[in-house]
């Protein structure tokens, strides 16, 4: 069994690493702050990312974002790897990030793949994640074993930093669809059409999407939907802008025009100035509500 050394042991990286160590992987883990969850789960936490890269064949990464990453990559994890280690990426940090960490991990003359999740928290804890890898072919088809455990879909995207692109095309167009579904929701109750009527129709017609019938941002039409539960345990909106500003920085640098992106983009900025990046990002459609007449 190889044995993983996994760096952030948060709301995914808690339940992905717990799945390893149910599978039998020895886990040593790390975070800066103390994850009792994870030693009663059987993990062994190091005093420090040193000892967990001297112990590990496997270094796993699921971080806040790219500089958390890229930080922890550069001065903590990469000087101290061994020839035939690799390092996984496993967060969200966009397409530079992750290319800037495969270019370092080749200078430390290591294997790195970035493979971004989609599946979220419930998805982490079921072992359900979609997992989309970006880097050498030969390492992913080395690492889909591990990777497995984790997940129930594993993509490979192409070269390095695909798996990001995939991830924030995929979580722009996911961001997109939501508004879309509020805007529609908002409309129709303005104009005096009962909010039932609208989703049995749209349900089964052509805007018919995830974001109606899964995560419905309307309360009480979807009983498992975070709007059923007031906007919690679902995916923050300030989760969902830190994607969506990572799509916009590529479509900037790519030259891609992705108009309701952008727009978008900047009606998940007003959410979370107005307070509500903590709640499920279907607030977006009460925000709405609260500016119509
Ligand atoms: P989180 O904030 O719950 O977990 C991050 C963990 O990293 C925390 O426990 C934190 O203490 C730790 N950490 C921060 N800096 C550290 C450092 N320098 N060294 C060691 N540990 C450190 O976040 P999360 O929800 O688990 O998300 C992790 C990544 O997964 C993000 O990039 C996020 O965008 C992505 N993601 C999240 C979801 C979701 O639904 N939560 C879904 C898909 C992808």
């Amino acid at each position: 069994m190889q044995r993983i050394g996994f760096i952030g042991l948060g709301a995914m990286g808690l339940p992905m690493a717990v799945n390893l160590l149910a599978k039998g992987h020895p886990v040593i883990g790390f975070d800066t702050v103390a994850k009792p969850a994870f030693e009663r789960a059987g993990g062994r936490v190091a005093s420090a990312i040193s000892e967990l890269v001297a112990e590990a064949d496997i270094i796993i990464t699921m971080l806040p974002n790219g500089a958390a990453v890229l930080d922890v990559a550069a001065d903590q994890v990469l000087p101290h790897m061994r020839p035939g280690q690799v390092i996984i990426d496993c967060s969200t940090i966009g397409v530079p990030s992750a290319r800037k960490l495969h270019a370092l991990a080749a200078e430390h003359g290591v294997a790195a793949l970035d493979a971004p999740v989609t599946g979220g928290v419930g998805g982490a804890q079921a072992a359900t994640l979609t997992f989309m890898i970006g880097g050498e072919e030969a390492v992913f088809t080395a690492m889909r074993d591990v990777l497995a455990v984790m997940g129930s879909k594993l993509v490979y995207a192409g070269s390095a930093g695909n798996g990001q692109a995939v991830k924030i095309c995929n979580n722009m167009a996911a961001g997109i669809i939501k508004i879309a579904i509020s805007e529609a929701f908002v409309l129709a109750r303005q104009l005096g059409v009962d909010e039932r009527v609208f989703f049995e129709v749209a349900a089964s017609g052509s805007a018919q999407s995830f974001a109606l019938t899964r995560t419905c941002p309307v309360p009480g039409l979807v009983e498992n939907s975070p709007s059923s539960r007031d906007y919690t345990n679902g995916f923050a909106t300030s989760l969902m802008l830190k994607d969506m500003v990572l799509a916009q920085e590529a479509a900037m640098a790519s030259g891609a025009a992705t108009v309701l992106g952008g727009a978008a983009t900047h009606l998940y900025q007003l959410c979370a100035n107005a307070g509500l990046g903590d709640r499920d990002n279907g607030i977006v459609y009460q925000f709405l509500s609260a500016k119509s007449a």
